[in-house]
């Protein structure tokens, strides 16, 4: 299941290579046909993430509405960005003071408030659009070159989103609907804080006193998307084990200085998550060990997926127990 980085890096696409020009709007499988007949030949005019959904306003005020849930993915081709930077250590400990997305009103004008896209390539060209293609879902992944542009639909395409230069297939998301403005701004409403949109000051407020009135276990409040936006089981296990919180006491027992560390830690996680690419959740690594970490999953987290192999910290062998029907990792020890 994507995590909210990864749909935040979706709505970049979008907002750079899609906004701004009409877009022919299809659903080659035929389950949105009607959908997308409302859409077709109107531009886009905002792309935002909000936790794991992204919203796309088109200029007759229509928006469409897209959660990938856990087996859904975005196809790009054409002229999109491939994100070729890896950044070094140096970059991963002010990424916090980077990259957040300024928005004015519950669903204002978003603004990007850094030069992100300096440190990108952009594969744009004057000219015919590149071949590239690249699958962006839980992981993204640059695919073979497309032969010629645009490339036929390839198995049951929900959605494609075309313009002159670049195409964006939508492939098994668990929803994808046309919204109202109104319908929109519900669907938000009954979303947590997301550290990207808004004030993240905000934000922390609500997460506190959202985690602070339940008797749920923590480690169930982090993954509840009205409590709080985006995070997903990687997240969720690494924040808990950075915390040295237990993952069983309950939201109203947590100590309210942890609950607001818990806040202000997926604040930065998130934002390096966007500008990397990457579930990056150890800090303090060697200029080596960060590379291996870029390179490696195994090499990147304390304790997700790391059951029975010893803890980088104490040695004691990382604990696996489902609960709410996903798989929770911890160090009994330094989460006791
Ligand atoms: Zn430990």
């Amino acid at each position: 299941m994507p995590e909210g980085h990864s749909v935040h890096r979706i709505a970049r696409q979008f907002e750079r290579h899609f906004e701004g020009t009409p877009v022919t709007v299809t659903s080659p499988q035929g389950r949105f046909a009607a959908g997308a007949a409302q859409l077709d030949g109107h531009e886009i005019v905002r792309s935002e993430a909000v936790g794991k959904q992204l919203f796309l306003e088109f200029d007759h005020g229509l928006w469409l509405r897209v959660h990938l849930g856990i087996y859904g993915a975005w196809d790009f081709a054409g002229d999109i960005t491939v994100d070729a930077r890896r950044p070094g250590p140096a970059d991963a400990t002010t990424a916090s003071a980077s990259g957040r997305m300024g928005q004015t009103g519950q669903r204002g004008t978003t603004v990007p408030t850094t030069d992100l896209a300096a440190h990108e390539h952009s594969l744009s060209s004057m000219g015919a659009p590149r071949l590239t293609r690249l699958r962006m879902s839980e992981q993204e992944k640059l695919e073979d070159d497309i032969e010629s542009f645009p490339p036929e639909p390839i198995g049951a395409v929900r959605v494609r989103l075309l313009t002159d230069r670049a195409v964006a297939d939508l492939r098994g998301p668990t929803a994808c609907e046309v919204q109202t403005p109104e319908q929109v701004d519900a669907t938000i409403a009954k979303l947590g804080p997301d550290p990207l949109v808004g004030d993240p000051a905000v934000g922390e407020e609500r997460f506190v006193a959202a985690v602070r009135k339940k008797p749920t276990p923590i480690a169930l409040l982090l993954m509840d998307q009205a409590v709080v936006s985006g995070i997903g089981n990687v997240y969720r296990a690494e924040m808990l084990f950075r915390a040295r919180q237990n993952p069983f006491t309950p939201g109203k027992e947590v100590r309210e200085e942890v609950v607001r560390g818990l806040w202000r830690d997926w604040v930065k996680l998130l934002t390096l998550g966007v500008e990397t690419g990457q579930m990056l959740t150890m800090d303090d690594l060697s200029p080596d060990a960060y590379q291996r970490a870029l390179a490696s999953r195994a090499d990147r987290h304390w304790v997700y997926h790391r059951t029975g192999e010893p803890c980088r910290v104490c040695g004691t062998p990382i604990m696996m127990q489902e609960l709410g029907g996903r798989k929770l990792y911890w160090c009994p020890v330094d989460q006791a």
